[in-house]
């Protein structure tokens, strides 16, 4: 496809393309040729006329154009989409060892703006949330199909996302066999169902799999040292994601809460899936539960701000935590009211943990940087008058790699926290 237009930059506007930042904001556009439509090719060139990038022209978005390439040489045709979405599905092979839920293309990561593709067993579940990969739709879809082999292709765009692109509303069956109410999922020798038409994001938090993997092991961990099972808080636990995984590597007690009765009725399925009773028998009293599938499970519809004060009031305490709230910041003028949220949660959770105990906190919020996270944490840390080790820094796992020069797709970050 031959470009149909040219977006010329303002005067020192080429700087962040020139680090190969892939996107174009409408203030640095002077001015655009060739009345390209929405999702057009372009060539992007600066003040100067030189050329800087071919990408997708979005004329209603505060992104005027998204790159697809910096190389001049590249011809931007249904051979060059078919071999990027051949190499991100390649890039994730290894992957399906572990688990049959992926995600296989990640957006500007995968050079391919605006498109998500997450893998559920026999289903791709995909967002297309910019003009150019929309305008590419049907020839982006038969490449996937072909470089993964499966023919059903479930539509999760968000609604809100495309209206701020200019796109229309879309949805539903594309390709194939429409998903059924729940797809069944494996990870790490785990059993999940996913709600690929309703749930959050695209059904899943594949972003959390190497996180939910090192609660299991933190717990086996716990067991060996300690010679008892621990006991286990997990907080925002949509449908129950980190407290199977705590439940399975022998967790004595696994209270989980979150708002959502739709979330937790999933998780309850998840549990009786994977061998957990909807109430075990509750662990002896030395809390010697140890054994998988011996864990005594409480799922808590409730507020987390408030069930942890109320925690407190009850007196109770835990050998490990996970905090993974929702995105608290959307953008940065919510940041101050994003930190004191985390704030809040954090100093309620730590005010709950055992001497030796662990402290997992999440914040998925791109406007919050780690910096200020960590700075958040420790605020917290000093608030509860108790002293912490920073154990370890967690993100997302390897199908969500954030590409250096453009750190906006980074968001999942996570502290690992042990009590002095
Ligand atoms: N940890 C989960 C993902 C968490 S998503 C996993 O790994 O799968 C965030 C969850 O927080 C959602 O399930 C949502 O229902 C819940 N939630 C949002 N606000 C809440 C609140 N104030 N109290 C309790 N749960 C809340």
């Amino acid at each position: 496809m031959s470009a149909i237009g040219t977006v010329l930059l303002k005067p020192g506007k080429e700087r962040s393309l020139a680090r190969r930042h892939p996107w174009v904001y409408a203030g640095a556009v002077n001015s655009v040729t060739g009345a390209p439509g929405n999702g057009a090719l372009v060539a992007v060139r600066a003040s100067d006329g030189r050329f800087l990038a071919w990408a997708a022209y979005s004329p209603v978005s505060a992104i005027r154009a998204r790159c697809w390439s910096f190389d001049e040489s590249d011809q931007i045709n249904a051979d060059w989409f078919a071999a990027k979405l051949d190499v991100a599905v390649a890039r994730r092979r290894q992957l399906q060892e572990i688990t049959s839920a992926v995600r296989l293309v990640y957006g500007e990561a995968d050079s391919l703006p605006g498109l998500v593709v997450d893998r559920y067993a026999d289903f791709l579940v995909v967002q297309v949330h910019a003009a150019g990969v929309d305008a590419q739709r049907e020839l982006l879809l038969d490449a996937l199909c072909s470089a993964t082999a499966c023919q059903n292709v479930f539509d999760r765009s968000d609604a809100a996302l495309r209206t701020r692109e200019g796109l229309g509303e879309r949805g539903g069956v594309l390709r194939g066999a429409a998903p059924p109410e729940q797809v069944q999922i494996r990870e790490h020798g785990l059993e999940y169902r996913v709600d690929v038409r309703r749930g959050h994001k695209t059904g899943f938090y594949l972003d959390q799999r190497d996180n939910r993997r090192l609660t299991g092991e933190l717990v086996a961990t716990f067991v060996r040292r300690h010679g008892r099972a621990p006991r286990v808080l997990n907080c925002f636990c949509y449908t129950g994601g980190f407290s199977i995984a705590a439940a399975c590597a022998g967790a004595g007690s696994v209270i989980s809460v979150d708002s959502s009765a739709d979330a937790l009725a999933l998780a309850r399925t998840n549990a009786a899936l994977n061998g957990l009773g909807p109430q075990t028998a509750a662990p002896d009293e030395r809390g010697l539960a140890g054994a998988p599938g011996r864990a005594q499970l409480q799922w808590c519809c409730a507020d987390v701000f408030e069930q942890l004060r109320a925690l407190r009031d009850q007196g109770e305490c835990f050998d490990l935590i996970v905090l993974d709230p929702p995105k608290f910041a959307t953008n940065q003028h919510q940041v101050d009211r994003a930190a004191r949220a985390y704030k809040d949660i954090n100093l309620g959770a730590l005010r709950l943990l055992e001497h030796g105990g662990a402290l997992l906190s999440f914040s998925c919020s791109s406007a919050v940087t780690v910096e200020l996270f960590q700075k958040i944490v420790a605020g917290a840390v000093i608030d509860a008058g108790i002293g912490c080790y920073l154990r370890a820094r967690l993100a997302a796992g390897a199908d969500h790699p954030t590409l250096m020069t453009h750190p906006e797709g980074e968001y999942l970050k996570g502290l690992l926290l042990e009590r002095i």
